[in-house]
């Protein structure tokens, strides 16, 4: 198996080590590059889920089409790495059949039954540790899910009815705004009076885990949009984004849908960074080292948070640019850790304020027989966030200050996402008024650009599904107007 340059790995034996194992790695990194006169269909940038759906669906059109990709593998926010059999989610991780594009993809591969759940009751350590504003108390999974049901329900009761009024389709493209100008900090002092501080200090927890902080630049858009995706229940979005995850990992339907799109005539170039995008007649792509290359239409697929980076001329739509400069407040840290012996893998907690880590979840054991335990900061630039460079006894203090007791760490495996140049950050959540301001805007094609990221989709925005919907629609979007070209047009 190839090794990405991306992602970290520290045992006490080796130290730390830079570099992940994966099966996302491409090699070679260049296949059938063309030239600079060369006039393609569609370039695709970035390999992402985004990326990879509109690809594969524009070359099994037939359609001439160059995916760039920065990085040395695809998959983007979303990938894994084996390492001693176990496969470490590095990015995005839970998915289910209620994400309707996403099990597409899996079906569509025969992946329909390779499921693994990760809660994993009926270790000797059965429990859920909150510790917040100093006080550390253990309960039950059955308490832990009351106080979620109750302090959740509260925060996303806007309406009287659970948002079955306010949010009825979730997953429409119609935006659902009028909560829109709120932050998660204006909502929490809406309610602070029907809760107790224990129950607003879990509730913050649980927010900062969705949103990276601080609570006052999240909008509430996301937070309610999550609860009616979850099926308007209190439970449901822990049951459908936070429970199942592929067992062959990530990046095995990743390579799917990528070796789906080359067999059917993708070229493709990676550790390809695109600097600068000129539309005029046709679509120029400058990369770092200069390369260019020429389209009739292009997909860029760049995140949110790095968008700004790209040189676009004529440059975009003011409300893309605006949209763009605020950004998404999600760069948190996601860390791995394997805890020495199985008695830990039903334990989960809270803490907030954290000390650089405010949320562990048991996530079953290694083949060593270790506890695998996946835990979120919040965002790394944040008051109680944590930067990840040298610091693996910052890293190991932060997750000690989530244990009840003090255990053997074993391994530790991160990507860091917040000094990642081609992400930013992890997944998207948006500030207050950028839905209303800013979503239909970004959506909206510019001469022959078209931007497709999960960032700013319908539906699952912010998930892999709504990487897969952005895909689907853009590459969609792309044929249409290819075949609306006159043919005298045509060069
Ligand atoms: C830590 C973490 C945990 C997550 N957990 C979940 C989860 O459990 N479930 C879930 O559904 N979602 C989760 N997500 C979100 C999910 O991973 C993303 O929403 C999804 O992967 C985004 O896909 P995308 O294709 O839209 O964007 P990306 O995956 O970001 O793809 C964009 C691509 O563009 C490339 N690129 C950027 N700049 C350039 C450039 N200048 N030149 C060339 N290429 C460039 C990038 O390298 C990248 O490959 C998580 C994300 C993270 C980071």
């Amino acid at each position: 198996m190839q090794t990405s340059r991306e992602g970290v790995h520290w045992t006490p034996r080796t130290g730390v080590v830079q570099g992940l194992p994966s099966l996302s790695v491409i090699e070679p990194q260049q296949f059938h590059v063309p030239g600079a006169e060369e006039l393609l269909d569609v370039i695709v940038i970035g390999a992402g889920y985004a990326g990879l759906v509109a690809s594969r669906e524009l070359a099994i059109q037939q359609k001439k089409v160059l995916l760039l990709e920065g990085r040395d593998r695809i998959g983007g926010r979303t990938w894994h790495s084996t390492i001693n059999g176990f496969n470490y989610e590095m990015g995005g991780t839970w998915i289910h059949w209620h994400m309707p594009h996403i099990y597409h993809e899996m079906s569509r591969y025969g992946l329909q039954d390779d499921w693994i759940v990760s809660q994993t009751p009926g270790g000797e350590q059965d429990f859920f540790t909150l510790t917040s504003y100093g006080q550390q108390s253990n309960m039950s999974h059955e308490r832990e899910n009351e106080m979620f049901t109750k302090t959740w329900a509260t925060f996303c009761n806007v309406d009287g009815v659970l948002l079955r009024d306010a949010m009825t389709y979730p997953l429409s493209a119609e935006l659902t705004t009028k909560y829109d100008h709120l932050s998660c900090q204006d909502r929490i002092n809406q309610i602070r009076d029907q809760l107790t501080q224990q129950e607003i200090g879990f509730l913050e927890g649980v927010l900062l885990q969705m949103g990276g902080g601080p609570l006052d630049r999240m909008g509430l858009t996301d937070a309610l949009r999550w609860y009616a995706l979850g099926g308007f229940t209190p439970t449901g979005l822990n049951d459908i984004a936070l429970s199942t995850r592929p067992k062959s990992g990530q990046s095995t339907i990743a390579r799917k849908i990528f070796d789906h799109a080359v067999r059917s005539g993708l070229k493709y170039s990676f550790s390809t960074p695109v600097a600068k995008i000129e539309d005029g007649s046709y679509v120029t792509v400058t990369t770092r080292s200069g390369q260019t290359f020429m389209s009739k239409k292009l997909i860029c697929t760049i995140p949110l948070n790095v968008l700004g980076d790209i040189t676009f001329s004529p440059p975009l739509s003011p409300l893309k640019r605006a949209a763009i400069s605020q950004g998404s407040t999600q760069k948190c840290n996601k860390i791995h850790f394997d805890l020495a012996g199985p008695d830990m893998k039903s334990w989960s907690s809270l803490g907030s304020p954290g000390k650089g880590l405010i949320s562990a979840l048991a996530d079953n054991t290694t083949p060593a027989n270790d506890t695998h335990v996946v835990t979120f900061g919040p965002s790394a630039d944040s008051k109680q966030g944590m930067k990840l460079k040298n610091n693996i006894e910052g890293i190991k203090d932060a997750l000690n200050h989530l244990l009840p007791f003090k255990r053997d760490i074993k391994r530790i495996v991160y990507h860091d996402w917040f000094n990642d140049e081609f992400s930013k950050g992890t997944w998207c959540y948006l500030p207050p008024d950028w839905v209303s301001r800013y979503l239909k805007a970004m959506q909206q094609p510019e001469g022959n650009v078209i931007l497709a990221n999960a960032d700013w989709s319908n539906g699952w925005r912010g998930w892999i599904d709504g990487a897969a919907q952005q895909g689907i629609e853009s590459a969609s979007k792309v044929v249409d107007a290819l075949q609306s070209v006159p043919k005298s047009s045509r060069l």
